[in-house]
């Protein structure tokens, strides 16, 4: 007789995938539900810190997530011209890769029947035998259900996100680099195969959300051209705030109740 309890997994991010493959490659059954019509994410780059490897080999996608993207071996500090203030090698190299990619890496794993699309869970849709994982994200309902006064904090810090196909020098194979000027920060990270990743990060302004590709040009009117170049002929652009919940709230709560258990940014959602 199988007595394994039926788990449950609500939300399929980057939280919600890693479990449901960690579980299939210990044979046990689960179940995935997404609200969403589709599996995926932004077309942003991803940083992968060395400190996640051994999880995805364990997962058996090491080597497939390798392929996907650059290792980042260095780190430079640069000003607004490009001038190079600090450079560092990085010990243990962090991946950077494509986060639409590596999302269907784990989607071509995991059996589409095991997947619910448009179906939007809660906890109280299951019944007390039943193993829930709540992976719903920083707005997670069940989170909040446990913790009602508990608020997300914002960091008045907003984000720009883009990938541009480029030639770039050797400089910028394998490396981060950060433009630090005017407070403002530019960052160019190798996402492999000629793709870079790249973000802007900038105080929170009243109007700033709806800033157009031509206004953010113009924010960096007087840094070196390669800054202008990447925001020209980057693919869309995606806005973001940045929010997360303080790590002295966050370490105060517990991760599970019964059998519901939260995981990911439902729980820790942290800040770049
Ligand atoms: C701008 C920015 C850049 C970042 N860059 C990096 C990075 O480079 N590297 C890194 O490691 N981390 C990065 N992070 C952090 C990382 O993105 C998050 O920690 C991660 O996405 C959290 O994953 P998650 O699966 O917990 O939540 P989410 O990605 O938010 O996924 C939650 C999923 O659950 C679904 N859902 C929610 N409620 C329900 C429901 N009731 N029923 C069904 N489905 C539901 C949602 O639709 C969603 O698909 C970044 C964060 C930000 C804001």
């Amino acid at each position: 007789m199988n007595t394994q309890k039926q788990v449950n997994i609500i939300g399929g991010g980057i939280a919600g995938l890693t479990t449901a493959l960690a579980l299939q490659n210990k044979g046990i059954d689960f179940r995935l539900f997404e609200k969403n019509a589709q599996i995926t994410y932004e077309n942003v780059g991803f940083g992968i810190s060395a400190n996640i490897f051994p999880i995805l080999q364990e997962l058996n996608i090491l080597s497939e997530t390798e392929k996907l993207g650059a290792k980042i071996k260095k780190f430079h500090i640069v000003d607004d011209k490009l001038k190079y203030i600090n450079s560092f090698a990085i010990n243990q190299p962090a991946l950077s890769v494509k986060r639409k990619e590596f999302y269907q890496l784990f989607l071509n794993k995991l059996p589409r029947d095991k997947i619910f699309l448009n179906t939007e869970k809660h906890t109280s849709d299951f019944n007390e035998s039943e193993i829930v994982i709540s992976a719903e994200g920083i707005d997670s309902k069940t989170r909040k259900q446990w913790y009602p006064t508990l608020k997300k904090r914002d960091s008045n810090q907003i984000l720009w996100r883009g990938i541009t196909k480029i030639e770039l020098d050797e400089n910028f194979k394998n490396s981060y680099h950060d433009f630090i000027g005017n407070n403002l920060r530019f960052a160019i990270i190798d996402t492999g195969n000629d793709f870079y990743s790249w973000y802007i990060i900038k105080q929170k302004d009243t109007t700033s959300e709806h800033y157009t590709r031509e206004q953010l040009i113009d924010l960096f009117k007087n840094y070196h051209s390669i800054v202008k170049e990447m925001i020209q002929k980057s693919g869309d652009i995606y806005f973001s705030q940045l929010k997360d919940i303080s790590p002295r709230h966050r370490k105060k709560l517990s991760w599970y109740k019964g059998n519901t258990l939260l995981i990911g940014d439902a729980i820790h959602p942290t800040t770049l």
